[in-house]
């Protein structure tokens, strides 16, 4: 299973967990965004492909 969440700004995140996922998405977002995502919002973004 990959999770990938693409940003608006065109940046590309893809982890194996979820918990990576929401880890480097927030960390993205607070860093280059200055925005607080939480685990929900990180995982509403995600598409799920089963490759
Ligand atoms: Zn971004």
């Amino acid at each position: 299973m990959t999770l990938t969440v693409k940003c608006f700004c065109g940046a590309v995140v893809q982890t194996a967990s979820e918990d990576e996922l929401v880890a480097q998405v927030s960390a993205h977002a607070s860093s280059v965004h200055d925005m607080d995502l939480s685990r929900t919002d990180v995982l509403a973004m995600a598409n799920n492909s089963e490759d």
